[in-house]
């Protein structure tokens, strides 16, 4: 039997719930006028008493408030109502996952909650897809004696899309295997509740933001319509963009890498810090900063834990990171460049050399990218459904080249560069696909910077002080982290600042750091956004930040 016809025992075909109920509230073995019940009669009594307490306990279970119809299977349906979703009850029900209901669940009962994506009514037949965290599996619904009643099935196909339900059923395995979801198999509906609805009319439609490039592209091109959610509606509507599958999988994949950059440094003996974001003047010379009132103080927002994390190493720590908020006020209008963005920033004592910081980003980020290939594969399918890509190329060992070795790679491409000023986004893009072309790789550290166009904290090389002992990292052309050996010598540090135009009295306190005795050390910063915006080949930093802030978004 199944669970369906068990809850709903089979009603005796001259069954009438109007009058049996009538009949069950007053009756006590006698019937209304005190006569005396015929045994068929009272064994009827008791099947609809017993039907009564089963529906009565199932719309308990279930929280669900009976529509208000005449259907005896009006307790497998409906809108629940708010008291029930105030943490009323722990019923102990289980839940599964829509991604995980695949062909091993076959014949089984499951019980889920997603939204609503899309619905399909054909007479006595719905079709409904629900999602749930960017998977989706078909549900159907199919008019059946004591499971399915027509009027269940008018409920399911006039919900509105995006509306939370629970839905109960029998998982299948389709013959014809459902193309249009991530899950092929399906489930016949026995109960389905509203949890939260959805307005009926949405600002933005999910199957239009969710659509994939390619499709987009070709309809345009064949002169068909196609609908594009362009980049504002898509941001004014965030909460709704954010629902598509790309979206979800670009956010758990962000949330991997932020997961695997603090396990990696953990292992190698870094420990988590947290510096202080309201600041008393500038961070780095020059660069524009948010200023605010800091209780009738001047004071800004911090444009990095640059100075923070190496008084951290004075202060003995060792190798130190941190994950935070970095706020920069520049009116960068570009695909990569945001007012705020998540920098994960390392700082390291170092031995001997600069290179012993390069050997962390290098090992820490092939191993990153290895384990985002490895297990975050349902996500890069999700993301490349939409925005088609190719995988990362990136050799087990980064590549290394100097800053002059690039500027002769350009050269030689006959691109006409200045040897000591830096590479403009442009020939940044350049010299990523020489280096592709030449050693197979996306991701490489170009070092040695000239060391005018590095901050004055940077360290100068000991044989030419024209470069510095600094490095930039690329992926697929653009730069994703900016790193260094620090001065760690108070003398060196003030003469840098005051070389750069920087008043040192503003930094008085950062420099004091240095004169009780500072190991030499080195560090980098890296845009959380622009990993997994350039991991994933997509063309602008927005869609890789939850909210982004930039010249002209300050909302949602
Ligand atoms: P860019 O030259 O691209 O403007 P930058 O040299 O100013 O970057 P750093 O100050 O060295 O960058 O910051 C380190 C890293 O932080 C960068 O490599 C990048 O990944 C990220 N980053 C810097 N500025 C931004 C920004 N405005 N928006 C998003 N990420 C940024």
């Amino acid at each position: 039997m199944s669970e369906a016809s068990e809850q709903n025992p089979t009603p005796a075909p001259e069954d009438n719930s109007e009058q049996f109920s009538t009949m069950a509230l007053d009756a006590e073995g006698e019937s209304e006028g005190g006569k005396k019940m015929s045994k068929k009669e009272a064994a009827k009594l008791d099947r609809l008493r017993k039907k009564q307490e089963l529906k009565a306990a199932a719309a308990a279970n279930s929280g669900a408030a009976a529509p208000a119809s005449e259907d005896p299977l009006a307790a497998n349906y409906g809108d629940v109502p708010l008291n029930e979703l105030q943490s009323k009850a722990v019923t102990g029900r289980k839940w599964t996952e829509v991604g995980k209901l695949e062909a091993g669940f076959e014949g089984q009962v499951v019980l889920f909650r997603g939204r609503l994506q899309a619905k399909r009514g054909k007479g006595k037949l719905a079709f409904l897809v629900v999602r749930e965290r960017g998977f989706t599996v078909q549900c159907v619904l199919n008019v059946k004696p004591d499971v399915v009643s027509p009027q269940m099935v008018k409920y399911a196909t006039a919900l509105s899309t995006e509306s939370i339900i629970d839905v109960e059923g029998v998982v299948s395995v389709p013959k014809v295997p459902v193309e249009s979801t991530t899950q092929k198999v399906e489930v016949h509906v026995t109960k389905i509740y509203a949890i939260s609805n959805a307005e009926p009319v949405l600002p933005v439609n999910i199957d239009d933001a969710a659509r994939s490039e390619t499709e987009i592209v070709k309809a345009e091109q064949a002169g068909e319509p196609v609908i594009r959610v362009n980049q504002d509606t898509r941001l004014n509507n965030r909460v709704l963009d954010l629902r598509t599958p790309a979206n979800q999988a670009i956010f758990r994949l962000q949330s991997e890498v932020g997961m695997f950059f603090e396990q990696y440094l953990r292992a190698k003996d870094f420990i988590a810090l947290h510096t202080p974001k309201l600041m008393p003047g500038s961070s780095e010379g020059g660069s524009a900063v948010f200023k605010l009132d800091y209780m009738g103080t001047p004071a800004c927002l911090a444009q990095s834990p640059q100075l923070h994390k190496q008084m951290a190493i004075c202060a003995d720590f060792g190798r130190v990171y941190e994950i935070g908020p970095v706020f920069r006020a520049e009116r960068s209008f570009t695909h990569r460049h945001l007012c705020e963005f998540v920098g994960l920033d390392v700082e390291m004592e170092i031995k001997e050399h600069y290179s012993e910081v390069m050997d962390i980003v290098g090992e820490l980020f092939v191993s990153m990218f290895d384990s985002l290939n490895k297990n975050c594969q349902k996500q890069l399918e999700a993301i490349n459904r939409q925005y088609p890509f190719k995988p990362l190329k990136y050799l087990p060992k980064t590549l290394r080249l100097t800053f002059e070795e690039g500027i002769k790679m350009l050269e030689e491409a006959g691109v006409n560069v200045d040897p000591l000023c830096d590479l403009n986004t442009e020939n940044e893009r350049k010299l990523g696909e020489l280096v592709k072309e030449k050693y197979d790789t996306e991701f490489y550290i170009l070092h040695r910077y000239p060391l005018a166009v590095r901050p004055f904290y940077t360290m100068p090389c000991y044989d030419n002080p024209t470069y510095s002992n600094s490095f930039d990292v690329f992926i697929r052309g653009e730069e994703i982290i900016s790193g260094a050996q620090r001065v760690h010598e108070a003398q060196l540090l003030e003469k840098r600042a005051r070389e750069l135009g920087i008043d040192v009295k503003t930094i008085s306190t950062y420099i004091d750091a240095f004169r009780y005795g500072a190991p030499p050390h080195g560090g980098f910063g890296v845009g959380l956004e622009r990993v997994v915006m350039l991991f994933c080949a997509l063309n602008n930093i927005r869609k890789t930040s939850l909210f982004p802030r930039d010249p002209n978004r300050l909302a949602p």
